[in-house]
This record gives structure tokens, C-alpha cells and sequence, in this order.
């Protein structure tokens, strides 16, 4: 009867005063387990960290110090606060009764650590001392540590993990499969073990195939992510949200318009959850794989956007290089009341960067820091010394560089060497390309700005040389590559490339072009033959280059009018960028290139790149 008006008291208490006047009336007459009761109910409703520190207080008062029930109530409730080292220092002492110690409070424990980002170690400590005192782990235990070592992305320790697990025998569980799948893909190198344990897997659920298909994604191996969802659909196993961003992640970085469309029509048709998180992937996708008005009506079909949302189209816009729209964008999320952070900036300058909006540009650089509280990182001096390049403000953009507060990058050297070139600074572009060499000797495109300089010097002896240092160092060349996705399929091509089962066609429309384009006036960049074509260093193998012939086979395999869709490994040639131009007018096509930095949407014979890249 005690105990319940006890009780009793402590629900009234907790519901109307604070917790203080509870304390301040201690329940001295009663019983060891009605002080239990009465500690068990206060932590049960404790909600802040004071409350629990007087608490803390309250249990060694009345001698609780070692009460199981009650310590493992108290360290639920500090993980339930964010406060879990408050707890664990409490509770794992030297003078603790180590009777304590159970499996469910060091779960507790392992997972409030392994859940917060900077105390993933922690939680691999505790399950070391779990392991110490003992304790047996269950198969709770497990995801915990897994998804801790995943977290600190360390190989090793997720190997011994992996052992104990077998050892105990949870390696059947198929929740412990999933985080072990998760925690190999996590550790870098690892992917092979997680498809090892992936492919042993008796039973696998979407968490599994997700799991997988998302460690592929994040590596950048985006083929195997998109040929293991394919298996999982034969599998019969019903893709969620989860698998589907990590799809539409392989697609945005294989370019995959064509697949990223049939994964959105997939998700409506099999009613998949249209979260956010989602949401914003689909918008990316779009707006990386060249469809950037489709990325907009997406976004403005959305309910709730994210800051995430509003990123993905500034940043699009930008490298769509509609600066105008992207900077109008930025300023209804200021009205909306987003705080932008550092890369819907970075996406801001450089839409005014291709704009030519130099003021505008130079006002949202300088007040960053007072307005947003970002303080510029290299990539925003980057946009800035390219915003300067664009505008012909060569001799300002070389003063912005040597007052920069940190170390300029190599981004940043060749961004303001190609600005030397293409505003007629040659002598000043030749001296800072040199000094880039002299810094990362083994760096290819380093020469390749110094041999265009000597181009339009007409300096071809010295150009020569360059290319003569270039094979006595042995640099390693990274094969150009150009793909294009038909009717769901990716063709890809290298230069000169006979390997296509079209190839003679292919060859004799590139003749075809060839002839209308000298009609038209083209005249071959013969001066860029020599290096800026990367490994395709044949004079005759200008007009072989891998653009020209995956948009050569655009034109034979698709009807007159339809858009051509591109993407380049490497930095644009400055012949394929003219020829591309002359083959959108005379063949009326628009023409969207997506290189490594950017995309060119060509459209009659103009690029809007405005020849900048
Ligand atoms: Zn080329
Ligand atoms: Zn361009």
C-alpha cells in the first residue's frame, strides 16, 4: 500500500512541479524497494540533463549505487538525453559492482555511442569491456558494433567483429548480415567481403540489397550498383526508398538520363515512399544527367524542401550554366527562410561566375561570413578566380589569388592559367604553367595548359619538347572515354574506337560530318593536336576523337530533332567543342555534353559555355 501511494505521489509530482520538490522530500520510511520504485519513476519521466544529475545525487543518497534495475534505467535515460558518457563514467567505475553488468545495459550503452558520429571508438571500447567482464553479446549487440566500426571505417576491427560473430553464432541472423554487408562497404576497400557475405546470405530482404547496392553506389562503382538492382528485381525482392536513392546515385554518376527516368516511372508505378531524401535524388539525378528543366518541375512539385532540395537547383541551374535563374532561385530560399550553407554558395558564385554577374558575385563572396556565417573554403575562392577569369579580369584575378588567406589549389592555377591563354596573357600563363609543373611534375593536364600557350605563341619547337618530356617521364594517360545511353543501354567509346558493332556506319557518318562541317566553315584545331587530346594523339585521330563518335552514332541512331546526350571522362577538346557546335546547327540538334567540370548544352552553333571551360 506504501509503495502504490508512493507511486502515486511521484506521477502527481512528475506531471505537475518540478522535479526539485520531489527530491527535497526524500522518502525517508521507506523500504529499499520502494526507494527503487520511487528512482524508477523519476528517471522514467527525467527530461533534461540537470534533472538526471540530480538524480544521479538522488540514487547514491539512497544507497542505489549498484542497483541493476536502477543503473540500467539511468543509463538508458542519460542515452535518451544525448548524455551517455555522463552515464558510462558513473557507471563503469572502479568501485562498481560489476554484478551490474548485463547485456542489455552495455547494449545500451554501445548503441548510444555507436549512434552519435564523433564516439563511434567509444562504442567498440565498451563492447571491448563488455567482452572483459564476460558478458555475453546477443544479437542486438552486433548491428551496434558493426554499424560503430562502419563508422570509423576501419577494416580491421570490422574482420574481428566479423570472427566473434561467427564464433558466437549470430552470423545467420539476417539483421547481422545486413550491418555486416553495410560495414564492409563502409571500410573502403572492403567491398568484396561485403558481397562475399551478401552472396552467402541465405535469406535477404531489402535492407540487405540496399546495403549492397548502396556500398557500390558511394565507391563510384555505379555499374554494379545498377546491375545488382537489376538482379534484385529478378529476385522478386521489393526495392524501397532506400535502394531507390541509391540507384538514382549510380544513375546521376553514369549520366543514365535514360535509366534515372525508368527508376522515377518505377517508383510511382510500385507506389514507392516519396520521402525527401528521395525526392532530392530524383532532382539531382535530373539535373546532373542533363535534364535540368524536369529537375525544376520536381522541385517545385515538392511539399517540403529540404536545404538539400534548394541546393540540388542552384547547383544545377549553375552548371547548366543558367547563372540568372540560379541566382534568383538563391533568393527566393533566402525568402523562404533557408539558411544557405556552403555549397549552395558554391553553386551561387558559380552561376554568377557564368552569368558575368562580377558585382553580384564579389557582394555575396564578401558577405558570406557576416550574412550566412560560412567562412569561404578553397572551393569559394575557386569560384571566385574563375568568376574573374570569365570577365577577362585577368590581372584582378592574380591579385585575388595572391591575397587569398590559404594555399591555392591546382583548380585554381589552371583556371587562371586558361584565362591567361584565352585573354592573350601568354607570357604571364607560360610562367605560372611552369611553376605548376614544377610543383606536381606528374601531372599531364599541367603540361597540356603549357603546350596551348605555346600553341597560340606559335611557339611549336617548344611544344614539341613538352611532348617529348611527357614520354620521357612516362606519364600514364587516362584513356578518354565518351558515353552514350540508347534505349536503356550505355555504348561507350574511346578514340578511333572499332570495337562498336556499328563502327562502319558510325565511320562513314563521321565522314559525312566532316565533309558538311568544312562546308560550313570548320577549320580543324590542329594547334590542340599535339596534347590537348590526351591520349588521342594522332593528328589524323582529331576527327576519331570518342565524342565525335558517340555523336555520330546519336545521329544515325536517333530520329532528326531529337536532344543528344553525352558524357566525357576528361575536359572537352577545343575541336570537339567548335565541331559540336557546327554539328548542332547543321544538323538541328541540341547538343548537352557533360564533361568533367561541366555541362555545354550546344544549341545552333552556340555553346553555354560561352567558350570557357
Ligand atoms: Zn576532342
Ligand atoms: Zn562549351
Amino acid at each position: 500500500m506504501q509503495v502504490q501511494s508512493i507511486k502515486a505521489k511521484l506521477f502527481r509530482t512528475n506531471n505537475t512541479a518540478p522535479l526539485t520538490t520531489a527530491l527535497n522530500h526524500p522518502p525517508t520510511t521507506v523500504n529499499k524497494r520502494a526507494a527503487e520504485q520511487s528512482c524508477l519513476a523519476l528517471l522514467q519521466t527525467c527530461d533534461s540533463l540537470p534533472k538526471l544529475t540530480q538524480l544521479h545525487a538522488h540514487i547514491l543518497k539512497l544507497g542505489l549505487r549498484n542497483n541493476p534495475l536502477v543503473i540500467t534505467k539511468f543509463t538508458s535515460t542519460a542515452s535518451d538525453l544525448h548524455a551517455i558518457g555522463y552515464a558510462s563514467d558513473f557507471v563503469f567505475t572502479s568501485d562498481a559492482d560489476t554484478r551490474l553488468y548485463d547485456t542489455f545495459l552495455f547494449n545500451t550503452v554501445i548503441r548510444a555511442y555507436a549512434q552519435t558520429s564523433n564516439t563511434k571508438h567509444n562504442a567498440v571500447y565498451y563492447y571491448k569491456v563488455m567482452l572483459e567482464h564476460s558478458v555475453l553479446p546477443n544479437k542486438f549487440t552486433y548491428p551496434f558494433v558493426l554499424k560503430a566500426c562502419a563508422g570509423i571505417g576501419s577494416l580491421n576491427l570490422g574482420k574481428q567483429v566479423h570472427g566473434s560473430v561467427v564464433k558466437i553464432g549470430f552470423d545467420t541472423d539476417l539483421h547481422v548480415q545486413n550491418t555486416m554487408v553495410h560495414m564492409y562497404c563502409s571500410c573502403g576497400s572492403g567491398v568484396e567481403f561485403a558481397r562475399m557475405v551478401f552472396d552467402e546470405m541465405p535469406v535477404s530482404d531489402s535492407v540487405s540489397w540496399s546495403a549492397m547496392i548502396g556500398g557500390y553506389a558511394r565507391l563510384g562503382m555505379s555499374t554494379d550498383a545498377v546491375e545488382l538492382f537489376r538482379r534484385m528485381q529478378i529476385s522478386g525482392v521489393r526495392p524501397d526508398e532506400i535502394t531507390m536513392v541509391s540507384v538514382l546515385s549510380a544513375c546521376t554518376d553514369l549520366g543514365a538520363l535514360e535509366l534515372g527516368k525508368w527508376v522515377e516511372s518505377y517508383t510511382e508505378k510500385e507506389k514507392v515512399h516519396k520521402s525527401e531524401e528521395l525526392c532530392n535524388a530524383l532532382i539531382d539525378m535530373f539535373a546532373k544527367c542533363g535534364d535540368v528543366n524536369k529537375a525544376l518541375r520536381l522541385f517545385r512539385n515538392m511539399k517540403e524542401r529540404t536545404i538539400i532540395s534548394w541546393t540540388s537547383v542552384v547547383v544545377g541551374m549553375a552548371m547548366h550554366g543558367r547563372g540568372l535563374e540560379a541566382v534568383s532561385l538563391f533568393e527566393e530560399m533566402k525568402g523562404a527562410g533557408m539558411v544557405p550553407d556552403s555549397i549552395a554558395i558554391i553553386g551561387l558564385l558559380s552561376a554568377c561566375s557564368h552569368s558575368g554577374l562580377v558585382e553580384e558575385g564579389r557582394l555575396y563572396f564578401n558577405s558570406m561570413t557576416k550574412d550566412f556565417g560560412i567562412v569561404p573554403k578553397i572551393e569559394h575562392y575557386g569560384c571566385m578566380v574563375d568568376l574573374l577569369s570569365r570577365a577577362g579580369l585577368v590581372k584582378e584575378a592574380l591579385e585575388f589569388v595572391q591575397k587569398m588567406p590559404i594555399e591555392p589549389n591546382q583548380i585554381i592555377w589552371r583556371t587562371l592559367i586558361t584565362a591567361c591563354r584565352v585573354n592573350g596573357e601568354l607570357n604571364l600563363g607560360e610562367s605560372l604553367s611552369k611553376q605548376l609543373i614544377r610543383n606536381e611534375p606528374m601531372h599531364e593536364s599541367n603540361y597540356v595548359l603549357l603546350s596551348n600557350i605555346y600553341a597560340k605563341m606559335s611557339r611549336w619547337e617548344k611544344k614539341t619538347t613538352i611532348r617529348e618530356v611527357m614520354e620521357k617521364k612516362g606519364m600514364r594517360k587516362i584513356p578518354g572515354s565518351t558515353m552514350i545511353e540508347l534505349d536503356n543501354e550505355i555504348h561507350e567509346f574511346v578514340a578511333g574506337d572499332k570495337t562498336h558493332n556499328q563502327y562502319k556506319e558510325i565511320y562513314e557518318m563521321l565522314d559525312e560530318m566532316g565533309r558538311k562541317m568544312k562546308r560550313a566553315g570548320y577549320v580543324p584545331t590542329t594547334s590542340e593536336v599535339f596534347l590537348d587530346i590526351h591520349e588521342e594523339d594522332k593528328e589524323d585521330a582529331l576527327n576519331r576523337h570518342s565524342e565525335k563518335l558517340a555523336i555520330a552514332f546519336a545521329l544515325l541512331k536517333t530520329p532528326p530533332g531529337t536532344p543528344i546526350r553525352i558524357m566525357k571522362n576528361l575536359r572537352v577538346c577545343e575541336d570537339c567543342h567548335s565541331a559540336t557546335k557546327f554539328i548542332s546547327k547543321i544538323y538541328n540538334r541540341e547538343i548537352v555534353v557533360r564533361d568533367r567540370n561541366r555541362f555545354h548544352h550546344v544549341s545552333n552553333g552556340l555553346c553555354s559555355c560561352k567558350d570557357f571551360w
